[in-house]
């Protein structure tokens, strides 16, 4: 079975700063007409297919089987932190995790913690939870908020154009936008539940019970344990040891052969199996990958039927939605977000 693995990159090629840039204000560019002052931030348009097709197709529903790939470039800024730090624990190793800079991990050497990534590992979670909801405690966020780019892959599911939306992100962010559970493939789990760890009980609790006691300034831990076995509950997000979801596997098989559009977004696609994901669709079918970086894997090539707009996901998706015809909708979608009382 798969596991989640992050291939391992050069110290020099750490990706820790990439979610400091997320605190600097982005400067707007125009994807489209290439005014943008930062020649770097131009999408490419490859003699096969250009993003015109790409949203021609869309408006004329030659595509009706989108599917979505997200990783952490869509999410939250508290989530990227999330996101990045346990791929910083992993590639950098020991000297990052005792650095002032990451100071919140400097916070976990009174746990112990036998190893880093131990905070990630099942196996070490039902023996000691406490690192982990200390994490916790401090980073998740009191309040959530889906983005522009979540509620413009609403819209495709709106218009019954979305076959999936296949997402790393554990912050449920797809949900609070609307886009239904069955449209999801929550590949790496997500915060949206918990269970007990007790397999006699398996007790399920809400995002909403957890959090209560996650964030209780007034508890000597955080830890959340179960009301009925006293067992400890962990969130449903794969851990290391963990295989993915058992829907991951049910799906990705028949989904990618019925593919008519792949969009990228929010990813370079480091992790596997996720990243592997994109060989599935046929050859012909047309791939568009938003991110602000280029993907570091040869997933993703210059061929004839693959689009690289280098941007953060949500100005590319405006500008998408303006080209599309759909910005008035778009903006509505958003502004209509009561996201802060969904979850
Ligand atoms: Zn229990």
């Amino acid at each position: 079975m798969f596991k989640i693995i992050v291939e391992k990159s050069p110290k020099s090629q750490i990706i820790m700063p990439r979610f400091l840039a997320n605190f600097i204000p982005s400067k707007f560019f125009n994807l489209f007409s290439g005014s943008s002052s930062d020649n770097d931030n131009v999408h490419e348009n490859v003699d096969g297919i250009s993003i015109e097709n790409i949203v021609n197709g869309i408006k004329n529903r030659k595509y009706d089987h989108i599917i979505f790939m997200c990783g952490a470039g869509i999410s939250t800024c508290m989530f990227k932190i999330v996101f990045y730090l346990i791929q910083l624990i992993i590639t950098a190793g020991i000297p990052d995790f005792r650095s002032p800079k990451t100071g919140l991990f400097h916070q976990l050497e009174k746990y112990n913690l036998p190893y880093p990534e131990a905070v990630f590992d099942v196996q070490f979670f039902s023996s000691n939870p406490k690192p982990f909801y200390h994490l916790a405690k401090n980073l998740l966020p009191d309040k959530f908020k889906a983005t522009p780019c979540h509620y413009f892959m609403r819209l495709i599911h709106d218009k019954n154009q979305m076959l999936r939306l296949y997402t790393q992100n554990i912050d449920s962010l797809e949900r609070i936008a609307g886009i239904p559970a069955d449209k999801l493939v929550e590949a790496h789990g997500s915060f949206h539940t918990g269970h007990c760890i007790n397999k006699e009980c398996r007790k399920e609790y809400s995002f909403e019970s957890m959090k209560k006691i996650v964030l209780d300034n007034d508890r000597e831990d955080n830890v959340v344990y179960c009301e009925d076995c006293g067992s400890y509950v962990k969130p449903d997000i794969i851990f290391y040891g963990e295989v993915l979801p058992e829907r991951f596997y049910r799906l990705y098989q028949r989904d990618f052969i019925n593919c008519d559009l792949l969009i990228i977004m929010g990813t370079s696609l480091t992790v596997q199996p996720f990243a592997s994901l994109v060989e599935l669709v046929g050859p012909h079918i047309p791939r568009l990958m938003i991110n602000k970086t280029r993907p570091s894997s040869g997933h993703f090539s210059r061929n004839n039927r693959d689009v690289f707009i280098k941007s953060e996901t949500d100005s590319a998706c405006l500008e998408l939605a303006e080209k599309l015809g759909w910005r008035d909708e778009l903006e509505k979608l958003i502004n209509s977000d009561d996201s802060d009382n969904k979850t």
